[in-house]
């Protein structure tokens, strides 16, 4: 018995001192709000007792602030929005590869980096918004279809400057090449009923005001505003589903995280990101700011899944980072402001 005991003794002891290594805070950097990201920390520290500290700031500053910080850096964890930042972030060798079968499981090929340096956690789409006084749905079909001069005076886009112009534009060079990309998107420019817009909910606000009869934004700004507002002219239009080449499906992004570069506490990062991609974390990531799980078990908040299923295009979201300089460039020439 006295023997058994003691080793029980020991082994609990030998637990103890387990523990607070087992306990090791975690780090994060967050280009995601605070609002949306400590409902999910606080549910991660109940369940698994390991505090989860963060910062959050725009993703600019806080990939500046990695860099600076170097070795030194208290970041286990870099979060934020959109292939393209997520991308440049491992171009600037601030995030690791990490090995791990849960998120290979849990995160399409497409929406994760094929070097394991980054990962997809929700998912939002970028697609057509219209006003249905003024558009039937069948005069709708394709991103390329809005070059078409039966929409001329009718379009209205938000500015070309934010990432997530840049994303969409990277990922169409990447399915059609430059030349017909700029063709198409000289189209947009000539259409344009307004001058660029400062953001995607301006840019509803303008079809739905009368300005231009649709526009591109991510679904979760026309959520928002149909929460507000739930008797706007706007609907959700899905294009390009009947497409069988590569540019088949509606563009989408996501937003993501990586284990920092000098994480101090990669094991604990990546058992962070991990469960952020769980069935149980999902609808507590995604739901929030009405974006698609990135978890194909997982099914989207019912206000999101009211606005249908759709097939996504499955271009793997890195080219939105890899082609951005050249998105850019393009967009210039293009005169899209
Ligand atoms: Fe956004």
């Amino acid at each position: 018995m006295k023997p058994m005991l003691s080793r029980l003794l020991a082994a609990l002891a030998l637990a103890a001192v387990a523990l607070p290594a087992l306990a090791q805070e975690v780090v994060v950097y967050s280009a995601r709000n605070e609002q949306l990201i400590k409902p999910l920390f606080d549910a991660y520290t109940r369940e698994t007792g390991v505090a989860v500290k963060f910062i959050t700031d725009k993703e600019g500053p806080l990939m500046a602030r990695l860099k600076a910080e170097g070795k030194n850096t208290p970041a286990d964890v870099l979060l934020t929005v959109d292939a393209g930042n997520l991308w440049q972030a491992a171009e600037e060798d601030l995030l690791r590869p990490i090995k791990s079968p849960v998120l290979e499981a849990n995160v399409p090929r497409h929406l994760r980096d094929p070097d394991n340096e980054w990962f997809g956690l929700s998912v939002r789409a970028r697609t057509i918004i219209y006003n249905p006084t003024k558009v039937k749905p069948s005069e709708l079909s394709t991103y390329e279809d809005l070059a078409n001069p039966k929409w001329k005076g009718r379009l209205c886009l938000r500015t070309s400057k934010k990432v997530y112009n840049q994303s969409l534009v990277a990922m169409m060079i990447h399915e059609y090449g430059e030349e017909k990309t700029e063709a198409i998107v000289r189209g947009w420019v000539a259409n344009l009923a307004t001058a660029p817009l400062p953001d995607d909910t301006k840019a509803m606000e303008a079809v739905a005001a009368g300005q231009c009869d649709l526009t591109l934004v991510n679904t979760y700004y026309y959520g928002r505003l149909m929460e507000k507002n739930p008797k706007l002219p706007l609907a959700i239009f899905w294009p390009n589903q009947t497409l069988q080449d590569k540019s088949a499906g509606v563009h989408v992004n996501i937003s993501g995280a990586g284990v920092t570069r000098h994480a101090k506490n990669p094991a604990g990062a990546q058992k962070l990101i991990e469960w952020l991609s769980s069935e149980k974390a999902q609808n507590l990531f995604a739901d929030v700011n009405l974006e698609y799980p990135v978890n194909p078990r997982v099914s989207p908040d019912p206000r999101v899944a009211a606005w249908g299923g759709f097939k996504q295009n499955l271009v793997n979201v890195k080219e939105a980072g890899s082609l951005q300089a050249k998105a850019v460039k393009l967009m210039d020439r293009a005169g899209y402001k």
